[in-house]
């Protein structure tokens, strides 16, 4: 049987998988695209990352088509996988099919080369195990060891044998993200496993990064709430930090940044494209203490950047919400309040509060007072006489408020003011 919507493919990719196929086929490998494309093919579901299994030599046949169609390769020898990168901007992932075994739960997997069956069941779930061959005698027939086209049919996520979330807990996170994603239902049975597994304390046989990487992957989902939902239904939210629930608060904020994203880029169309799923990262615990948040950071090995951002946005107190919400402020003391801030507090901070002058302040923030210039610099500062060593920000940012609270229209207004800081110094 054909694989059903192949030729919806885009043509440059179904004549690229042609030609693979065919160069494969003289150098005496088989060759499949695999995964996610063979499942959202089946669903009428857009997906470009390609996968390719190879059996026989994997990185050798890569080489090969890296020459052939003059396209950039980045091979992982270890691993038996390359990446091919091609002039027109398709990537490919190639890998030698394999066979894995795990030597204790949670360990990572032993590999060796194995066939194509061999590699489709050493996957996660029967409808992510399908593949198509690419080789001109059986181009495009469906190879489905399986029963994941049943499954698709059915609508469950199944795992292939019955250890399957034990020796890799992370599974239980991506059966509920396919779940949520395909509005599918985890199969009874996997169900099961899945809550046998947790008996076992699954999740503390792996390091917590392999967590994190799962969770982030749940996090870009589009509207998170319902995955962490069932999350914390099947699983409870104790794995990821023993102090995590999803109170109503936490899924109100959720719904809340929906609800701001969906607007983001039309209210504030020239700022800069935010972290999204940084920001249900923000939701997920607000309500953890800083000190919470701190051990939550060191498990999962947060990059700096990420920490400063929870950091900051879990050190503004009463007092800054109080004063951002008082009657009668400044544009310029707003914005010395919210400068410093990242673009994902910023919008958590919008998200989070119920305070209708509080939203007003940061949306204009963001779509006025964030894109006020001036029209001096530092250089026209070093013409009036000014040092560098006297302040050349401090007087900068003193006309950039006053420009920002309305009191200077003009270039000549900016430097007639920048004369007379200067002259009072
Ligand atoms: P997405 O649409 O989210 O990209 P995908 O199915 O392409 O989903 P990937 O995470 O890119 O998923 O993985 C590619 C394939 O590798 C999957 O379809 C699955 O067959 C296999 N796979 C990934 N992670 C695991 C795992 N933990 N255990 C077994 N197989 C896995």
């Amino acid at each position: 049987m054909l694989v059903k919507n192949l030729n919806n493919l885009p043509r440059d990719i179904l004549r690229l998988f042609s030609q693979i196929g065919k160069i494969a086929q003289e150098n005496n490998c088989r060759v499949f695209v695999v995964g996610g494309v063979i499942r959202d093919l089946y669903l009428g579901r857009e997906n470009f990352d390609f996968d390719i299994i190879v059996e026989g030599d994997g990185i050798a046949l890569a080489k090969i088509l890296a020459d052939k169609f003059k396209a950039k390769l980045v091979d992982h020898e270890q691993f038996c996988t390359a990446a091919l990168f091609m002039p027109n901007g398709i990537k490919i992932d190639i890998a030698t099919a394999r066979k894995e075994t795990y030597e204790h739960p949670g360990a990572l997997p032993k590999v060796t080369p194995g066939s194509i069956e061999d590699d489709l069941l050493r996957r996660d779930f029967s409808i992510n195990a399908m593949a198509a061959s690419l080789n001109p005698e059986d181009f495009g027939e469906l190879i489905d060891f399986s029963d994941g086209l049943n499954d698709l049919k059915k609508k469950v996520i199944r795992v292939l044998h019955d250890l399957s979330f034990i020796d890799d807990p992370t599974r239980i996170l991506r059966a509920i993200r396919f779940e949520q994603r395909l509005k599918f239902r985890i199969e009874d049975h996997s169900l099961k496993l899945i809550k046998e597994a947790l008996k076992h304390h699954a999740f503390e046989t792996i390091k917590p990064p392999r967590i994190w990487r799962e969770l982030i992957l749940i996090l870009y989902e589009k509207s998170p709430k319902k995955y962490f939902m069932r999350i914390a239904g099947v699983c409870d939210l104790r794995f990821i930090h023993p102090k995590l629930r999803l109170n109503r608060d936490t899924l109100r904020l959720f719904d809340a940044i929906d609800k701001l994203l969906v607007s983001y880029e039309k209210l504030y169309p020239h700022n800069e494209p935010v972290e999204n799923w940084f920001l249900y990262f923000m939701a997920l615990t607000d309500a953890l203490k800083r000190s919470e948040i701190k051990y939550l950071a060191e498990r999962f090995n947060l990059k700096k950047d990420q920490r400063d951002r929870l950091y900051s946005f879990k050190n503004l107190n009463r007092n800054f919400f109080n004063f951002l919400g008082k009657n009668n402020l400044q544009p310029s003391q707003v914005y010395v309040m919210l400068e410093h801030l990242s673009y994902e507090t910023i919008l958590i901070l919008r998200a989070k509060s119920e305070n209708k002058i509080i939203k007003k302040r940061i949306d204009d923030f963001l779509n006025i007072y964030d894109k006020v210039k001036l029209s001096i610099n530092g250089d026209y500062l070093a013409e009036l006489g000014v040092s560098l060593d006297s302040g050349f920000k401090k007087i900068l940012d003193k006309i950039f408020y006053k420009k920002l609270d309305g009191e200077l229209q003009t270039k000549e207004e900016e430097i007639e003011y920048a004369r007379k800081l200067i002259d009072n110094q």
